[in-house]
């Protein structure tokens, strides 16, 4: 039976929460009938996405909420 997990692929210093937050996506571990099969990605998300939602101004794409801005990619 293939296995679904959270796993962090980056730390990083967010401008917007004013804290350290964690580039995390969705992998899908093959069964062990297939154990040739490489991971598969199916999401990503922000650690502190749902906090970041519940803000009254729209935040960035790893909430969700702001599809044209992300921290992740700006230069410090
Ligand atoms: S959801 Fe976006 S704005 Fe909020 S902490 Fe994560 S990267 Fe920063």
């Amino acid at each position: 039976m293939a296995v679904r997990s959270w796993q962090a692929l980056k730390t990083q210093y967010c401008i917007r929460a004013d804290e350290e937050v964690s580039l995390e996506a969705e992998m899908v571990f093959p069964s062990e009938t297939l154990p040739d099969q490489p991971a598969r990605v199916i999401a990503h998300r922000c650690s502190h996405g749902l906090a970041c939602n519940q803000f009254s101004q729209a935040t960035c794409m790893w909430a969700g909420t702001n599809p044209s801005y992300d921290p992740f990619a700006e230069k410090a």
